[in-house]
């Protein structure tokens, strides 16, 4: 048997080796997490990129279990944001020196939303002199639609999978055409295959959820080599058919340290990739991003739609930052990360580097 110090200095991990991890307390956690952020240093540097999140629209097909914007919540006003909204979030993202932008959305697969993100990456890329990172997260996709949108100038896509468990899936979605774990794989696939930087990743604390299922996560993540991943800790909402199992999770404070293990662990199995410190994170805990950022992740995602439509995405209850002015978040994320010996790396894509130097690497062969 390993002992925790040896485990920690592996290069290669077991499962077995990724539970001992996840399930690390007091004294041993702190040694995880040292190690974790130790290694970000090392392979990717203390800075901390942006990815200005424009929430586009409310409107969704799907029905996933937890999420407060889902077609059959009726206490939600849906709303779309006005083309000229969109652009001025993007405006505003090159004003403000944010490299990157990302367009989230509700999920909808008709032509006429097809289009107009197509029109949307066209614009900004020519509004912005090609400066402006675009990051689309509007769910799953044909792959015919994935690559129309990466020919229209996206280059990253972040789909979670919000679990690498078939099971613990259809605990979280219902079992129909459309919500299918296989075809969420095959997403995932067509992003990678198409080129896209390919973020995924999954909540943590889900009703069910095991230390088993996030360790497959993890592993599931490496297996795939993606680019990009982005774990949160689960937040049940009210309007939700998993708000019944609301007392049978992780507190508030176990799920940020699950979250934050979940990180550092992955920082020692993928070096160079980017990880995002989520808005959920600092959701249920004040200093949650920074714990966050400390644990290994390094990408910010600070809001930039308009406030008037904020409170109509919440996908989970009192979220944070909902009633900031983008400017103010801009100051306030930048303090905080000084405080935490980060800094913001502006006006730069901020791509990952896994993703770069696997590429340049496919090049040469
Ligand atoms: N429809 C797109 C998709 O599925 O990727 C993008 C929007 S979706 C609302 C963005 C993410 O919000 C999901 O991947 C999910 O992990 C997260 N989310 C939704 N409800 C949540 C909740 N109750 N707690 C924490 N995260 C949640």
């Amino acid at each position: 048997m390993n002992s925790f110090e040896e485990i920690l200095n592996k290069e290669e991990f077991s499962k077995q080796d990724i539970i001992t991890l996840l399930s690390s307390e007091g004294e041993q956690k702190q040694m995880l997490l040292k190690k974790a952020l130790e290694t970000k240093l090392k392979y990717v540097g203390n800075d901390v990129h942006l990815r200005g999140l424009i929430e586009y629209s409310n409107i969704c097909e799907k029905y996933c279990l937890y999420c407060g914007v889902r077609n059959k919540n009726n206490k939600v006003i849906r709303y779309t944001i006005t083309d000229q909204e969109v652009l001025d979030c993007a405006r505003l993202a090159l004003k403000l020196g944010y490299g990157s932008i990302a367009i989230q959305s509700g999920e909808r697969t008709d032509e006429d939303f097809i289009n107009k993100i197509c029109f949307f990456l066209k614009e900004i890329k020519k509004l912005s002199d090609g400066k402006i990172g675009i990051t689309l997260s509007c769910g799953e996709q044909t792959k015919e639609t994935y690559k129309r949108w990466f020919d229209c100038g996206a280059h990253r896509y972040l789909l979670r999978i919000e679990s690498s468990n078939k099971e613990l899936f259809y605990r979280i979605h219902p079992k129909d055409d459309e919500h299918n774990f296989e075809n969420r794989l095959r997403c995932i696939d067509d992003l990678i295959n198409l080129g896209y930087q390919t973020g995924t990743g999954v909540m943590i604390g889900l009703p069910f959820q095991t230390i088993d299922n996030l360790a497959d996560d993890l592993i599931y993540f490496k297996k795939k080599n993606v680019a990009m991943v982005g774990m949160g800790p689960f937040i049940a909402h009210p309007d939700t058919p998993l708000w019944k199992f609301k007392d049978n999770i992780p507190s508030n404070e176990q799920r940020m340290s699950m979250t934050e293990k979940m990180i550092g662990v992955l920082r020692l199995m993928m070096k160079e990739i980017n990880m995002v410190a989520a808005t959920a994170d600092q959701t249920i805990d004040k200093q949650g991003r920074e714990k966050a950022i400390i644990a290994g992740a390094n990408v910010i995602m600070p809001n930039l739609t308009p406030n008037r439509y904020r409170e109509e995405y919440l996908i989970y209850p009192d979220k944070a930052c909902v009633g900031d002015k983008p400017e103010e978040c801009y100051q306030c994320l930048d303090l905080r990360m000084r405080s935490i010996k980060h800094k913001i790396l502006y006006n730069a894509w901020g791509d990952s580097i896994a993703f770069l130097k696997q590429h340049k690497k496919q090049e040469n062969e």
